[in-house]
């Protein structure tokens, strides 16, 4: 039985952890995999074989994999043993799925994967999360402090590399055959600490101590190359054949991460690639004594899986950059081309089996690598590659910031990457024919579609490129999307209006309702049933007792609860106290100036005027939380952080304000920290200038949980008050086309300030040094490029948002009316799981069946 199933031979390398255990398997008895996880409920009782038997798992893991006893381990060790322990469960369910090749997979590509912690998951989709407290706690532990010995899997800047987490486990939960690529970074973003309020940047280290969840597979290894130049050699009559002989060559080792699915149905692979160089060390040079020289060549390639760049939506214009994004697009996809020859022989049905999905520009070098493989390696002409390549790639947009849409200068991609290059201008060429013979020949529409921009030198649109060589391409809210149809792409659009779809983003439940919040889930198993942990649309039902005491009361218990563990954090990493009776006000993800931190902060200015100037008004208790990390280029996002960390410490101190008003500045924003802040939040300020954000996915979390939005008409904010109500969300400011509008007209800001005597205040006490005695002139330039330019339109929406945050005070003095308001928020949030989100992409876009 298992060996029928067995995959094509010579596809042994490739071994994805399925194939690999469905290998082993094959020798082994013909048994079924324990079911470990008969009923997966935060509620459930273990029986006590099964904390026996995981209880002896842990302990052998700890003798034979770590090398410790009890009485030597630490909680590092602890972890390590329990992620072993449950890694083999996670192999089992993988047996029980193993077998019949797919017949379509996806493979996701991103740069990043912004993962957290993964112990909690697997627990919780195994349903083991009780089986392994118990084990545990037979051994004097507690899970708790296993859960924060592991370090977070940061792969990502933000909210485009957690979605890419987030859609690897929605895809595992919904047993779509996957692959999420991307790379092993050594060091993941950088750790943030605050000195005196300004940011500095330490590495993180999470591989420090290994990673017992991943499985190295060196036998799976690509060579990628660079620089170097092309030959062309003619094979027979009128066909020439093109070849790259790359000057320098890396390899790329694929390090496989299982993401096990909801219940434990499925198991996808993360597979990561390390960069290797092809020696290790010049010998000679070593033996003569130049111990340095014989490691230096070593040290360049392997650079390029060393760090995560730092960048969140701005060009990151290094040439190492472009390495890592060639490095793993190539990697990837000498993977799946291979995997596909292996299984089916003739690539040109590629696109029957593949769907390739694009998580941005970064991977957009796939299209001429796709081509180049079919071509120079596998012998396709051009016209069946194209083919092949435009119906196996899907590309998702998430900006359309002019500084962060991707260009790389012809110059550089002619020297890394030549044969790359004349694979594009031939795209290009063939792209721009064609416009002529549909009569679209005018300078004007030609240049604005071509893959050439020639503003400031020639450079190539990485957007573009991804865009002509995808069958589909999609924004990430219905609101980003209308806005890639009418602006960046307008004339793109206008070639093929079938091309451009909308797969509004979602996010994963079981880590951002279940796992972080376990009091929020009994909660709705208890009201609604268990059923809703499979089917979120039951969350709707919660609605029938929004208005009820009781269920208010218990709502509010949850968010008592997790307060007060909030304001534990709060206390323990800034020393700060905060009150959990206070409304918690939250702005947590990167600073950016289109995000607006300074305008959350300039209202935090205001307020502290306000109540300084009538101390005896019923003022509501505020605790105002921010988290969140700049690029370490980002002066200008460095100063808001030292602004909020300066007015934290003016307005903590002052007696006036006490008990009114505190401001926390939490640092080293995480996905962990996201974890503990989020079930604690009453108020999610999701409050970028209109037509910047492109969807958002911590409002989602927020709301999901129960905090209620304070927003703009931004991103998915528009479609979470759709599904919300108008009347459970405060929504402020200009929407997108009056963002367009009043850029236009001339000296806007002046205006503005002109007329709000309260924002004049505000601006006048930061920038004549009020928070900053120690430097007067700390904070001109943020008033200065406030009044001069004001890019983001604070001057224009902060009089609304004022009003806004007073509206919240006087809802927050009805507490029935606030309860209510956030029930509803969960009760009708269900749509923005990301499992709905995959669904979208595997019917519209990669066309392949969801059980
Ligand atoms: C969800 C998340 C983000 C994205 O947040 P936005 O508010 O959508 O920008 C960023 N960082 C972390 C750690 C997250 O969990």
């Amino acid at each position: 039985m298992w060996n029928e199933k067995l995959t094509a031979p010579g596809n042994a390398e490739d071994a994805t952890i399925a194939e690999a255990v469905h290998r082993t398997a094959a020798g082994a008895p013909d048994q079924a995999p324990a079911q470990p996880f008969a009923r997966a409920t935060p509620v459930t009782a273990p029986s006590s074989a099964a904390v026996a038997e995981l209880r002896e798992a842990i302990l052998a893991k700890l003798a034979y994999a770590i090398g410790k006893t009890p009485q030597t381990a630490r909680e590092r060790d602890w972890f390590a043993a329990t992620a072993l322990a449950l890694r083999d469960r996670i192999v089992d369910a993988c047996r029980a799925g193993a077998g019949q090749v797919p017949n379509k997979r996806v493979y996701y590509l991103s740069l990043e994967f912004l993962i957290g912690r993964l112990l909690s998951d697997a627990m919780n989709n195994l349903g083991l999360v009780e089986t392994t407290r118990a084990a545990l706690r037979d051994l004097g532990i507690e899970l708790d402090s296993v859960e924060g010995a592991e370090p977070d899997a940061a792969l990502g800047n933000g909210g485009l590399g957690r979605l890419a987490a987030c859609f690897i486990e929605s895809m595992a939960s919904l047993s779509i055959p996957a692959i999420g690529y991307g790379i092993r970074y050594d060091h993941g973003l950088f750790r943030q600490s605050l000195e005196d309020g300004w940011q500095k940047e330490a590495p993180e280290t999470w591989l420090a101590e290994g990673n017992p969840w991943e499985f190295v597979r060196p036998e799976a290894t690509y060579t990628i190359g660079f620089g170097g130049h092309v030959t062309m050699q003619s094979v027979s009559e009128g066909v020439i054949r093109r070849q790259w002989h790359p000057a320098e060559t890396v390899r790329a080792v694929a390090h496989d991460v299982p993401v096990v699915g909801w219940r434990g149905r499925h198991v996808n692979t993360l597979r990561l690639w390390k960069a290797e160089a092809e020696t290790p060390v010049e010998l000679a040079r070593f033996n003569g004594g130049d111990h340095v020289g014989a490691v230096a060549a070593r040290a360049r390639v392997e650079a390029i899986s060393r760090v995560l760049y730092p960048s969140d939506s701005s060009e990151a214009g290094q040439e190492l950059r472009l390495r890592q994004e060639y490095f793993f697009t190539s990697a990837s996809l000498q993977d799946l081309v291979r995997r596909h020859v292996g299984e089916r022989g003739d690539l040109r049905s590629l696109p029957d089996h593949a769907a390739i999905q694009l998580n941005d520009t970064h991977p957009a070098i796939a299209v001429p690598e796709l081509m180049r493989l079919l071509i120079d390696d596998h012998g396709l002409t051009w016209e069946d590659a194209w083919h092949v390549t435009t119906n196996t790639l899907g590309y998702t947009n998430h900006t359309l910031l002019p500084e962060a849409l991707e260009t790389w200068s012809v110059d550089l991609m002619e020297r890394v990457l030549p044969r790359h290059m004349q694979i594009i201008y031939l795209i290009n060429w063939m792209h721009l024919e064609e416009q002529g013979r549909h009569g679209r020949a005018n300078a004007a529409q030609l240049a604005s579609v071509s893959l050439i921009e020639e503003a400031n030198g020639k450079r190539v649109r990485m957007g573009h490129l991804a865009f002509l060589g995808a069958r589909r391409v999609n924004g990430v809210s219905a609101l980003h999307t209308d806005l890639m149809r009418s602006t960046v792409f307008k004339d793109l659009h206008a070639l093929d209006t079938d091309k451009i779809v909308n797969k509004t983003n979602g996010i994963t439940f079981r880590r951002w309702l279940h796992n972080c919040n376990p009091e929020l889930t009994r909660l709705a198993v208890e009201t609604v049933g268990e059923g809703v942990l499979d089917r979120p649309e039951l969350l709707t039902g919660l609605a029938d007792h929004a208005a009820d005491a009781g269920f208010q009361a218990r709502y509010r218990a949850m968010r008592r609860a997790r307060k007060e563990a909030l304001a534990k954090v709060v206390a323990e990493r800034t020393g700060i106290a905060v009150d959990p009776e206070s409304l918690f006000d939250v702005q947590i993800k990167r600073i950016h100036e289109y995000k607006r931190q300074l305008l959350n902060v300039i209202e935090t200015v205001a307020l502290y005027q306000a109540i300084k100037a009538e101390p005896n008004r019923d003022w509501t208790p505020r605790v105002k939380i921010f988290g969140g990390k700049a690029a370490p280029s980002y002066v200008q996002a460095k100063l808001i952080i030292k602004l909020a960390c300066d007015v934290a410490r003016v307005a903590n101190d002052d007696p006036d304000v006490a008990g009114r008003l505190k401001v926390v500045f939490l640092p080293n924003y995480s996905v962990s920290l996201a974890e503990a802040i989020i079930p604690a939040a009453d108020l999610s300020e999701q409050i970028s200038t209109a037509g910047m954000e492109a969807s958002g996915t911590g409002n989602m979390k927020l709301a999901l949980n129960g905090a209620l939005t304070i927003g703009t008409l931004d991103g998915a904010n528009i479609e979470i008050r759709d599904h919300v109500g108008p009347d459970n969300i405060f929504i402020f400011g200009l929407d997108a086309a009056g963002v367009q509008a009043r850029m236009d007209e001339p000296d806007y800001a002046k205006a503005a300030i002109a007329a709000s005597p309260r924002l004049a205040a505000a601006l006048d006490l930061i920038g004549s040094g009020g928070f900053s005695p120690d430097d007067p002139n700390r904070f001109r330039p943020i008033v200065d490029s406030l009044v001069h330019e004001d890019r983001y339109l604070l001057t224009a929406d902060f009089d609304d948002y004022w009003r806004a945050q007073r509206a919240v005070d006087a809802a927050w003095n009805d507490p029935a009316a606030w309860w209510r308001k956030a029930i509803l928020n969960t009760a009708r949030m269900a749509w923005f799981s990301s499992d709905r989100s995959m669904r979208e992409y595997a019917e519209e876009i990669w066309r392949v069946r969801v059980a």
